[in-house]
Protein backbone atom coordinates (compact mmCIF):
# COMPACT_ATOMS: atom_id res chain seq x y z
CA UNK A 1 0.00 0.00 0.00
CA UNK A 2 1.49 3.20 -1.15
CA UNK A 3 0.98 6.68 0.55
CA UNK A 4 0.20 9.57 -1.44
CA UNK A 5 -0.28 13.07 -0.87
CA UNK A 6 -3.25 14.47 -2.11
CA UNK A 7 -2.88 16.80 -4.72
CA UNK A 8 -5.39 19.18 -3.75
CA UNK A 9 -5.04 19.38 0.58
CA UNK A 10 -1.15 17.77 0.69
CA UNK A 11 -2.79 15.34 2.95
CA UNK A 12 -1.18 12.02 2.84
CA UNK A 13 -3.63 9.28 2.49
CA UNK A 14 -3.02 5.43 1.71
CA UNK A 15 -3.52 5.42 -2.13
CA UNK A 16 -6.36 3.47 -3.54
CA UNK A 17 -5.90 4.15 -6.95
CA UNK A 18 -6.35 8.02 -6.98
CA UNK A 19 -4.13 11.32 -5.80
CA UNK A 20 -6.68 13.13 -4.04
CA UNK A 21 -7.59 11.52 -0.44
CA UNK A 22 -10.97 10.32 0.21
CA UNK A 23 -11.96 13.71 1.95
CA UNK A 24 -11.34 15.99 -1.73
CA UNK A 25 -13.02 12.94 -3.91
CA UNK A 26 -16.16 12.77 -1.83
CA UNK A 27 -15.78 16.93 -2.28
CA UNK A 28 -14.97 16.67 -6.14
CA UNK A 29 -18.05 14.11 -6.17
CA UNK A 30 -20.09 16.20 -4.76
CA UNK A 31 -19.32 19.28 -7.22
CA UNK A 32 -18.88 16.87 -9.98
CA UNK A 33 -22.95 16.81 -9.67
CA UNK A 34 -23.39 20.81 -9.05
CA UNK A 35 -21.36 21.02 -11.71
CA UNK A 36 -23.35 18.92 -14.31
CA UNK A 37 -26.35 20.28 -12.87
CA UNK A 38 -25.04 23.93 -13.76
CA UNK A 39 -23.95 22.96 -17.28
CA UNK A 40 -27.25 20.75 -17.76
CA UNK A 41 -29.54 24.04 -16.77
CA UNK A 42 -27.45 26.36 -18.67
CA UNK A 43 -26.38 24.72 -21.67
CA UNK A 44 -26.01 28.13 -23.64
CA UNK A 45 -23.65 29.67 -21.15
CA UNK A 46 -19.99 30.25 -22.27
CA UNK A 47 -18.26 28.66 -19.32
CA UNK A 48 -14.83 27.59 -17.86
CA UNK A 49 -12.87 27.36 -14.97
CA UNK A 50 -12.98 30.66 -13.75
CA UNK A 51 -17.16 31.04 -14.53
CA UNK A 52 -17.60 27.31 -13.18
CA UNK A 53 -15.86 28.32 -9.90
CA UNK A 54 -17.81 31.97 -9.46
CA UNK A 55 -21.17 30.61 -10.37
CA UNK A 56 -21.02 27.51 -7.99
CA UNK A 57 -18.92 29.25 -5.46
CA UNK A 58 -16.52 26.53 -5.66
CA UNK A 59 -12.88 26.37 -5.22
CA UNK A 60 -11.28 26.82 -8.73
CA UNK A 61 -8.60 24.37 -7.60
CA UNK A 62 -11.70 21.96 -7.37
CA UNK A 63 -12.88 22.86 -10.66
CA UNK A 64 -9.61 22.61 -11.90
CA UNK A 65 -9.30 18.95 -10.37
CA UNK A 66 -11.84 17.86 -11.60
CA UNK A 67 -11.05 19.10 -15.30
CA UNK A 68 -7.44 17.12 -15.12
CA UNK A 69 -9.09 14.13 -13.35
CA UNK A 70 -11.21 13.86 -16.50
CA UNK A 71 -14.76 14.29 -14.73
CA UNK A 72 -15.63 16.77 -17.25
CA UNK A 73 -14.34 15.84 -20.34
CA UNK A 74 -17.54 14.52 -21.74
CA UNK A 75 -19.63 17.50 -20.47
CA UNK A 76 -16.57 19.75 -21.88
CA UNK A 77 -16.65 18.37 -24.84
CA UNK A 78 -20.59 18.23 -25.14
CA UNK A 79 -20.62 21.50 -24.67
CA UNK A 80 -17.15 22.57 -26.67
CA UNK A 81 -17.61 20.61 -29.50
CA UNK A 82 -21.50 22.52 -29.90
CA UNK A 83 -19.68 25.68 -29.71
CA UNK A 84 -16.39 24.56 -32.21
CA UNK A 85 -18.49 22.83 -34.70
CA UNK A 86 -20.75 26.40 -35.46
CA UNK A 87 -17.46 28.09 -35.52
CA UNK A 88 -15.66 25.63 -37.40
CA UNK A 89 -18.01 25.72 -39.85
CA UNK A 90 -17.48 29.58 -39.84
CA UNK A 91 -14.22 29.22 -40.69
CA UNK A 92 -14.33 26.43 -43.12
CA UNK A 93 -16.99 28.40 -45.23
CA UNK A 94 -14.60 31.32 -45.01
CA UNK A 95 -11.55 29.38 -46.07
CA UNK A 96 -13.43 27.66 -48.68
CA UNK A 97 -14.77 31.29 -50.06
CA UNK A 98 -10.80 32.11 -49.59
CA UNK A 99 -9.37 29.33 -51.89
CA UNK A 100 -11.95 29.59 -54.75
CA UNK A 101 -11.31 33.42 -54.55
CA UNK A 102 -7.67 31.96 -54.61
CA UNK A 103 -7.76 29.00 -57.37
CA UNK A 104 -9.70 31.58 -59.97
CA UNK A 105 -7.38 34.41 -59.23
CA UNK A 106 -4.56 31.87 -59.72
CA UNK A 107 -6.10 30.73 -62.61
CA UNK A 108 -6.27 33.35 -64.04
CA UNK A 109 -2.94 34.51 -63.81
CA UNK A 110 -2.11 31.18 -64.84
CA UNK A 111 -4.23 31.49 -68.26
CA UNK A 112 -2.79 35.16 -68.55
CA UNK A 113 1.09 34.17 -68.89
CA UNK A 114 0.03 30.99 -70.68
CA UNK A 115 -1.78 33.40 -73.39
CA UNK A 116 1.00 35.91 -73.07
CA UNK A 117 3.65 32.58 -73.59
CA UNK A 118 1.65 31.97 -76.59
CA UNK A 119 1.47 35.29 -77.77
CA UNK A 120 5.11 35.90 -77.90
CA UNK A 121 5.69 32.36 -79.42
CA UNK A 122 3.58 33.20 -82.33
CA UNK A 123 4.69 36.46 -82.64
CA UNK A 124 8.36 34.95 -82.79
CA UNK A 125 7.06 32.50 -85.32
CA UNK A 126 5.15 35.05 -87.32
CA UNK A 127 8.42 36.90 -87.59
CA UNK A 128 10.10 34.19 -88.86
ZN1 LIG B 1 -7.37 15.90 -0.02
Amino acid sequence: MALVTCKLCRKVFTAAGGRTCPDCKKRLDDLYMKVRDFLRDNPKIEFNVDTLSDSLDADIRDVQALVDMGYLDRDFKANLSGEESSRQKLALELEKSLNEMKASAASQAQKGAVSYGQQLYSDKTRRR
